[in-house]
C-alpha cells in the first residue's frame, strides 16, 4: 500500500478534506432514504404516479386519451396505452421541429437526450426537463454510501474514472440533442459539485469535458499515472470503456512517460483549458517515468491495473448485460479484482442501484428505486412474446407485485412525460429488498450484436447483408447464409460476419477488393451509434467478413439437430457465441476480409 502521507498530500485539483462527521451523517441519511422508500414501494409508486399525472394533466398527450385530470392507477391503466418509441415519434418530431406547446410535459423541454437505442437507424430522442436533474442527482448520491458499507476508506484517495463527453447537435427547432452522460457532465450538478471526499476523481473537469476523445483520454490517463498511488478504484461507465483505456495505454505509454519524465505536455494536446490545467499538475518525475517504462514495455500485461495502480480496491464498471463478454479480459488485466456494477439507468429514466455492489457479476441485481418514476412490468416469456394491442389491455404488473424468478419487460412512466413506455429491457426478479424487488438485467430485446453502446438488431444486420450483396451482383454471386459474432478478444472489439456464398461463375469469383468493400457497405448500413463508435469514439474496430466453405451452414444445422433441435423448427442463428459452433465456423473459413475505411458519420441526423 502507498504510504499515508502520499494519500493525503493535496494535489492542485483536490480540495481540503471535509470533516468525516458531515460525510457520515450524509451517508446515514442516504441509507435511511433507501430503507424508507423500499419499505413503502407501493405507496411511493402510487404517489409518484399521482405527482406525474397531476403535473402533466393539461398536456396534449394525456388529454388525447381523455384522462380528464385523473391521477389514480385504475384510470391511468385503462385509458393510457402502452407504447413504443415509434408510437411517440411524430410528437417527438414536432418538439424537435420547434413546437413548444405542452405535448408530453408541463415543464418546457430543455433538451433531448439521444439514447443509444435507435429507431430507423438514428438515435432515439428523449425529451428531457431540467427539473429531472435533481432526481437523477439524488440517485447518484446514494451510490457511495452503499459502497462504503462494503469497502472501507474510499475517502482516503481518488477514483481513476474515465469519463467522456460526446458530440452534440441541435434539432431543427434549436434544442440541443446529446447523450445522457454528456448532458450530465456538462451540467452544473456535475461541474460545480460540492466537495465530497468519496467522489474525488483524478481526472480534472477540463479533461472530462474536452470533446476530442484522444485529448480527453490522454489527459485522464496522464493524471491517473501521476496520481497512481492515490487511486483507490479504477473504472469507466461500461467495461468496454475501461478496456479501451487499457488499450490506449498500450498504444501511448511511451509518449505519456516522456511527458512525465520531462514535465511537458505532448504537442498533440492542444485544448487550451487542458494545457492550462496540466501546466499546474505536470512536474518532471523521471522515477515515475522509469517505472511506467518498465511496466509497459514488458510483453506481459497481466495484472497491469494493480501493478500501475497498486491501491485499487475494485473496478467501477458495469459488467452486466452485453458487457458480460468483457469479464475475462478485465480479470486478466486486474488479477480478478471485484467489479462493482453500481447502477442501472437509461436516457429515459434512471431506474435504480445495486445494493450489494461487490457481488459476483452473475449475482448482480438492481433495486429499482420507487421514487424515480412509475414502473410497470409486462410478463415476458421468450416462447410466446406478448403483442400488445389497445383492444386487449396487457396484463401489466406493478413494481411491488412482480414475482421472484419471473421475467418481465420494463415499462415506465416518467416525470419528463413518457407514459407507459416500453424501454426494451428484459429483467428477472431475483429477490426483494424490503418491499422493493431486485432485478437481474437479462438482456435488451432484439439486440443481436453489441461491442460498446451500439446495439444492432436482426433487421439491421439483414439490411446490411442486402446492401453489401449488391456489390456481388456483377460477380453473379449471392450470400446464401450468414451469421454474426461480436469479437471482443482484441480491443476495440469488432463485428464478425460469417458468409456462405454461392458463386455461380467459378472462373470469376468476387475479388478480395470487392469483399473488403462489402465490409464497408455493411458498416454504412448500420445505425448511427455503430458508426459513431467506429468514427468518433474508436470503440469499435473494422467489420470483418469471414467467408466459409460451401455446406458449412448445413453442418451447423446438423450440429444443432444432434443437440436436440427440431429439424422442422430449425432456424439459422443470426448471432453465435457458443464455443463449439465458433470452432466449427472458424475451421471452415476460406477467406477473411476487413473494412478498408471508416463509414460515414456526423453528429447530424440523417433524417
Ligand atoms: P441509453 O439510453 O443509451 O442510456 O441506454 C440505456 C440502456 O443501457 C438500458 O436500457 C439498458 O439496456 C442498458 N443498461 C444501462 N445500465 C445497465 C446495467 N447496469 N446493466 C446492463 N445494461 C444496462
Amino acid at each position: 500500500m502507498a504510504c499515508g502521507s502520499e494519500l493525503l498530500s493535496p494535489s492542485p485539483i483536490e480540495q481540503p478534506l471535509a470533516p468525516a462527521t458531515a460525510c457520515d451523517e450524509k451517508s446515514a441519511k442516504a441509507l435511511q432514504f433507501i430503507e424508507e422508500v423500499t419499505k413503502n414501494t407501493d405507496s411511493v409508486q402510487e404517489r409518484v404516479l399521482e405527482e406525474i399525472l397531476r403535473q402533466n394533466a393539461d398536456t396534449e398527450y394525456l388529454k388525447r386519451f381523455d384522462l380528464n385530470g385523473a391521477t389514480d392507477r385504475k384510470s391511468f391503466k385503462s385509458k393510457i396505452p402502452v407504447v413504443t418509441y415509434e408510437d411517440l415519434q411524430p410528437d417527438i418530431q414536432r418538439i424537435a421541429n420547434g413546437d413548444r406547446s405542452t405535448i408530453f410535459c408541463a415543464y418546457p423541454i430543455s433538451e433531448f437526450l439521444t439514447s443509444s437505442g435507435t429507431s430507423a437507424g438514428e438515435r432515439k430522442l428523449m425529451p428531457f426537463i431540467h427539473e429531472e436533474l435533481d432526481r437523477r442527482q439524488l440517485l447518484y448520491s446514494l451510490l457511495m454510501p452503499v459502497m462504503n458499507q462494503y469497502v472501507p476508506d474510499l475517502d482516503k484517495g481518488k477514483a481513476l474514472h474515465f469519463l467522456f463527453v460526446k458530440a452534440e447537435t441541435k434539432t431543427p427547432g434549436g434544442l440541443v440533442a446529446r447523450p445522457v452522460l454528456t448532458s450530465y457532465y456538462k451540467s452544473d450538478h456535475f461541474k460545480n459539485r460540492p466537495f465530497d471526499p468519496y467522489n474525488l476523481y483524478t481526472s480534472p473537469n477540463e479533461a472530462i469535458l474536452c470533446p476530442d476523445s484522444f485529448q480527453s483520454m490522454y489527459t485522464q490517463m496522464l493524471c491517473g499515472l501521476i496520481m497512481r498511488h492515490q487511486v483507490l478504484r479504477v473504472g469507466a461507465v461500461f467495461a468496454s470503456g475501461l478496456l479501451r483505456a487499457i488499450r490506449f495505454l498500450q498504444l501511448n505509454w511511451q509518449q505519456l512517460s516522456h511527458d512525465i519524465s520531462t514535465g511537458t505536455l505532448s504537442p498533440k494536446i492542444t485544448d487550451p483549458s487542458i494545457t492550462e490545467c496540466m501546466a499546474k499538475l505536470l512536474k518532471p518525475d523521471p522515477e515515475l517515468a522509469e517505472f511506467i517504462n518498465m511496466e509497459c514495455s514488458s510483453e506481459d500485461w497481466e495484472r497491469i491495473i494493480t501493478r500501475i495502480w497498486p491501491n485499487t480496491k475494485y473496478l467501477d464498471v458495469i459488467v452486466t448485460g452485453a458487457m458480460a463478454q468483457y469479464i475475462p479480459t478485465l480479470d486478466y488485466y486486474s488479477g480478478g479484482l471485484p467489479k462493482a456494477c453500481t447502477m442501472y439507468g437509461s436516457s429515459e429514466c434512471y431506474f435504480g442501484l445495486n445494493l450489494r455492489p461487490i457481488s459476483d457479476p452473475s449475482d448482480v441485481s438492481y433495486t429499482i428505486m420507487p421514487n424515480m418514476g412509475y414502473f410497470e412490468f409486462i410478463p415476458h416469456d421468450d416462447s410466446s412474446p406478448l403483442t400488445l394491442s389497445r383492444d386487449s389491455p396487457p396484463p401489466l404488473v406493478d413494481l411491488a407485485y412482480v414475482e421472484v424468478g419471473k421475467y418481465y419487460e420494463l415499462v415506465i412512466t416518467t416525470y419528463c412525460g413518457l407514459n407507459r413506455y416500453r424501454v426494451g429491457d428484459i429483467l428477472q426478479v431475483t429477490r426483494f429488498h424490503n418491499t422493493a424487488p431486485e432485478f437481474r438485467f437479462v438482456r435488451r430485446k432484439n439486440v443481436l450484436l453489441s461491442i460498446d453502446s451500439d446495439k444492432t438488431d436482426e433487421s439491421e444486420l439483414q439490411r446490411g447483408i442486402e446492401n453489401a450483396s449488391v456489390l456481388l451482383k456483377e460477380f453473379n454471386t449471392t450470400v446464401v447464409e450468414y451469421t454474426s459474432y461480436a469479437d471482443t478478444k482484441s480491443i476495440p472489439g469488432h463485428y464478425v460476419i460469417y458468409w456462405e456464398l454461392m458463386i455461380k461463375n467459378a472462373s470469376r469469383p468476387p475479388t478480395n477488393e470487392v469483399l473488403n468493400q462489402c465490409c464497408l457497405a455493411m458498416e454504412e448500413s448500420l445505425n448511427s451509434v455503430y458508426r459513431q463508435g467506429r468514427v468518433a469514439d474508436n470503440s469499435i474496430g473494422p467489420l470483418e467478413i469471414r467467408v466459409v466453405k460451401n455446406g458449412t451452414f448445413e453442418e451447423l444445422m446438423d450440429y444443432a439437430i444432434s443437440r436436440g433441435a427440431s429439424i422442422n423448427q430449425y432456424k439459422v442463428p443470426r448471432c453465435v457465441s457458443f464455443t463449439p459452433i465458433m470452432e466449427l465456423l472458424d475451421s471452415r473459413v476460406i477467406s477473411v476480409h476487413f473494412s478498408p475505411a471508416a463509414p460515414h458519420w456526423t453528429p447530424e441526423r440523417r433524417r
